[in-house]
C-alpha cells in the first residue's frame, strides 16, 4: 500500500490532473494506492473569501469557482460520462451554498477529489471516494488517531477489491459529526494519519517543488534540495515557516516508522527529499532556513542537524551587520536551531544573506566516481595527496552502469556535487541527464559518452544549462591540454572556426614518428599499453572520430560520425612524413557547414603536426579573427595528466 498526496498546484487544472493520473498508475502497478488530494490551487482561499463576503454577492463570486471545476470537467470527460460528473460537481456546489459560510473552506477537497474519482473510474480503475470527514475525528483540538485510525482500517479493509481509495485531505469532524479542517496546509496531515493507520509502504508528498529545499526557493533562487533530512528539522523547518510541509503531518509518520518522500509532480524523475530518522550530528552543519511572518516582527529560523557551537549567533550577528541588515533580535531556539528577529520588510534580505553565508560560502566538493581505472585510481591519489576540499564519496569500481550507485548517489548528494566519469562505458552517458537533473555537475573522461549521437549530446548540454550545473570533459582530447575551452572560448565569442587540424591519437603518432617499420611499432604500442585493447581501433580511426566529434560539437558543428570521411591507416602503404590527422574546414557546400576528414597526410617542416613526436597531441585551430592559426602542442597520454585535468575540470 502506497499513500499519495497531491497538493494543490498539481490538481489545479485538467492538465495537472492528467499528470497526477500518471503518477498513481505508475504506483498502482505496484500495489494498492491511497490518492489524497488537496483543493485546486487557490480554492480554499477563494471559498474563505466566499464565505466573508455579503450574502447577495456569494452566488456570483461562487459561479467563478464553479466554473473553473467545470472546465476541468470539460476537458477531462466527454458525453455521458461529462454530463454525470457535471452533476456532481453541481451537487457539491449546492450543498456549498447551503452551508454555514465559516464551513465554505472544507468543499475544495469535496470538488476536486470528487472529479478525480471519476476520472480515475472512468478509465477504468477500480477506484472508491472515501470520506475523511466520517473517518478523521478531532477531539477538542486534536486528533483522536486511535479511532480514527481504526476507522480508516476498516474503510479499506472493508472493500477489498478496490485499486485506488481516493480521499479529499484537509477535512474531518468533531465529536458531534460537524466538520472540521485540519489547518491549512493540512493535506499532508490527512496524508499521514491514512499511511500511519494502514501502515503504508511508502507515503509520498507530490508538491510544485523538488522537495524540502535549503529555503523557499521562490524567495531565494540559489535554494537547493535536501536530499535527506530528519524528522526534527524536517518539524523544524515546517513550524518555522517552510510550506512545503504541514508540521503537523511529521508526527504519525515518525511515530509509525514510516519515512516521508518529498516529490514534484512536474518532474516526478527527480529524486526528492526523504524525511526519516536521520541520526542527529555531534556537530550540527546547516539543514534549511524558514521565514514566518509574525504581528509584531519576520523570524528567520536556521536549522541544523545537531547541536550548534556557543559562538554562532555572535558570529552571525556581526556578519549580518556588516551587511547592514539591522536584527531585533538573535538566539538561540534550541540547541540546533537559532531565531533571528527582523523588522517587517527586512526578512528577504536577511534571508539571502543567511542562506549565502550557510550555504553557498562551503567550498568543498563531494565527488562520486565510477572507474577506478588508471585515471579513477590516478585522480584518488592526487586527491588523497594534494587537496582537502574535495570528499571523495562514493566510488564505482569497474565500469559501473549499476542503478544502486545512481540511487545512492542522488541520496546522499548535497551541496556541490560533482560525478566523474572515468570510465570506458559506451552506456553510462545515460546516466548524465538524470544526474545533471538531480543538480549533480558531471565531469568525464570518458570520450565515449560524449561522442554519441547529436541529438543525446544536445540532451545532455541543454540539461546541464536548464540546471545550472556543469558538464566538462576536456580530457577527453588531447588529455590535459587546453583544448576544448580554448575552441570554447572561440564559439562564444561570436568568432567563427575556419578550420580545426589535429593529430590527436597518440598510438598512431607515436607508431609514425617512432623510425620503426611499421608492424615493429605497432607491436611495440601494443606491449607498452598504448593501443585500444583491440588496435584496429586505432588504425581504423575510430578513437580518432571520436575526438573529432567532440571538437567539433565544441566549436557548434553538429557533426555525426557518419559525417566524416574516415582513411583507415594502411600499415604496408605508410610513408615517412606522414601524419595521422583529424580534420574539420569550413566549406559552405557541404551538409553541416564543413567537410570532416581523418586520413594520413604527408606533411612538410612548415606545418605545425611535422614537430609533432610520440605520444604528444597538436591541435590547430584558425577562426575569423585569428587566421593566424592558434596552435596548442603538447604531451597527449598519461594517466597522471588526464587525471590532473579531471581535477582541473571538477574545481574550476
Ligand atoms: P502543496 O499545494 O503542494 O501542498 P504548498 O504551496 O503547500 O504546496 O507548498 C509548496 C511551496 O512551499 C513551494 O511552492 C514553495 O514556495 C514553498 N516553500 C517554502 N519553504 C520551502 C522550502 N524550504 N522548500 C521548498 N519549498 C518551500
Ligand atoms: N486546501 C487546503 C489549504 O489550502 C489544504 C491543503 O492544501 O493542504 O490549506
Ligand atoms: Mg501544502
Amino acid at each position: 500500500m502506497e499513500v499519495l498526496k497531491f497538493g494543490g498546484t498539481s490538481v489545479a487544472n485538467a492538465t495537472a490532473i492528467s499528470r497526477v493520473l500518471d503518477i498513481v498508475d505508475a504506483a498502482r502497478a505496484r500495489g494498492k494506492v491511497v490518492l489524497v488530494c488537496s483543493a485546486i490551487s487557490g480554492c480554499t482561499d477563494e471559498l474563505i473569501a466566499l464565505g466573508a463576503l455579503a450574502p447577495a454577492d456569494r452566488e456570483k463570486a461562487g459561479k467563478a469557482l464553479l466554473d473553473r471545476h467545470n472546465c476541468i470537467v470539460n476537458r477531462l470527460f466527454t458525453g455521458k460520462e461529462r454530463k454525470d460528473v457535471s452533476q456532481v460537481v453541481l451537487d457539491t456546489y449546492k450543498d456549498l451554498m447551503e452551508a454555514a459560510p465559516e464551513d465554505y473552506q472544507t468543499f475544495g477537497e469535496l470538488f476536486s477529489t470528487r472529479i478525480i474519482a471519476a476520472k480515475l473510474r472512468c478509465d477504468g480503475v477500480n477506484a472508491l471516494w472515501l470520506d475523511s470527514r466520517d473517518l478523521i475525528r478531532i477531539d477538542g483540538e486534536v486528533v483522536d488517531e486511535e479511532g480514527s485510525f481504526r476507522r480508516i482500517r476498516k474503510a479499506v479493509a472493508d472493500h477489498p477489491e478496490v485499486e485506488v481509495f481516493v480521499v479529499p485531505g484537509f477535512i474531518a469532524s468533531d465529536s458531534t459529526g460537524h466538520v472540521r479542517t485540519l489547518g491549512r496546509g493540512g493535506s499532508d496531515y490527512t496524508a499521514s494519519l491514512f499511511a500511519a493507520a494502514l501502515r503504508a509502504d511508502d507515503l509520498q508528498i507530490w508538491t510544485d517543488v523538488p522537495g524540502i529545499m535549503t529555503t523557499n526557493p521562490k524567495d531565494v533562487r540559489s535554494a537547493r534540495t535536501i536530499p535527506q533530512i530528519s524528522y526534527d528539522a524536517a518539524f523544524m523547518l515546517a513550524a518555522c515557516g517552510a510550506k512545503v510541509l504541514y508540521a503537523p503531518s511529521v508526527e504519525p509518520a515518525r511515530k509509525a516508522g514510516l519515512a516521508m518522500r518529498i516529490l514534484d509532480t512536474f518532474h516526478p524523475e527527480l529524486p526528492g527529499t526523504v524525511v526519516g530518522a536521520f541520526p542527529r550530528r555531534e556537530k550540527g552543519c546547516w539543514v534549511g532556513i524558514a521565514c514566518k511572518k509574525y504581528e509584531e516582527d519576520s523570524r528567520l529560523c536556521l536549522v541544523a542537524d545537531g547541536p550548534l557551537d556557543e559562538s554562532v549567533p555572535g558570529e552571525l550577528r556581526s556578519r549580518l551587520e556588516r551587511a547592514n541588515i539591522v536584527l531585533r533580535g538573535i538566539e538561540f531556539g534550541s540547541p540546533d536551531h537559532i531565531v533571528i528577529s527582523l523588522s517587517h520588510g527586512d526578512e528577504i534580505e536577511a534571508l539571502r544573506t543567511c542562506h549565502y553565508i550557510c550555504f553557498e560560502t562551503d567550498d568543498s566538493v563531494d565527488v562520486f566516481l565510477a572507474g577506478e581505472g588508471k585515471v579513477g585510481q590516478a585522480l584518488l591519489d592526487i586527491i588523497r595527496k594534494t587537496d582537502n576540499r574535495i570528499n571523495v564519496r562514493l566510488i564505482a569500481r569497474h565500469e559501473c552502469e549499476d542503478e544502486a550507485f545512481f540511487r545512492e548517489m542522488f541520496a546522499s548528494a548535497s551541496g556541490k556535487a560533482v560525478f566523474v566519469d572515468c570510465t570506458d562505458s559506451e552506456t553510462i552517458y545515460k546516466w548524465y541527464v538524470p544526474v545533471l537533473e538531480a543538480g549533480i555537475n558531471v565531469v568525464s573522461s570518458n570520450r565515449r559518452a560524449l561522442s554519441v549521437p547529436y541529438a543525446e549530446f544536445a540532451l545532455m548540454k541543454r540539461t546541464a544549462r536548464r540546471m545550472r550545473r556543469f558538464l566538462r570533459y576536456e580530457t577527453t582530447v588531447g588529455a590535459a591540454l587546453p583544448i576544448l575551452d580554448s575552441i570554447n572560448m572561440s564559439a562564444n565569442s561570436a568568432d567563427e572556426i575556419l578550420s580545426i587540424e589535429a593529430v590527436v591519437s597518440c598510438t598512431l603518432n607515436y607508431i609514425l614518428t617512432s623510425g620503426l617499420p611499421f608492424a615493429d611499432a605497432l607491436r611495440k604500442a601494443q606491449e607498452i599499453g598504448l593501443t585500444e585493447k583491440d588496435p584496429s581501433m586505432d588504425l581504423g580511426g575510430k578513437d580518432a572520430v571520436r575526438k573529432l566529434l567532440i571538437l567539433a560539437r565544441e566549436a557548434g558543428i553538429p557533426l555525426e560520425e557518419a559525417d566524416v570521411q574516415i582513411e583507415p591507416v594502411d600499415g604496408s602503404a605508410v610513408q615517412p612524413g606522414q601524419r595521422f590527422v583529424a580534420s574539420i574546414e569550413k566549406d559552405p557546400a557541404a551538409p553541416k557547414g564543413y567537410l570532416a576528414a581523418i586520413r594520413l597526410r604527408t606533411v612538410g617542416p612548415d606545418d605545425p603536426a611535422w614537430n609533432v613526436r610520440g605520444t604528444d597531441n597538436m591541435i590547430s585551430i584558425r577562426s575569423a579573427f585569428h587566421p593566424s592559426p592558434l596552435i596548442i602542442q603538447g604531451a597527449g597520454e598519461g594517466a597522471k595528466m588526464a587525471a590532473s585535468s579531471v581535477l582541473n575540470d571538477i574545481l574550476r
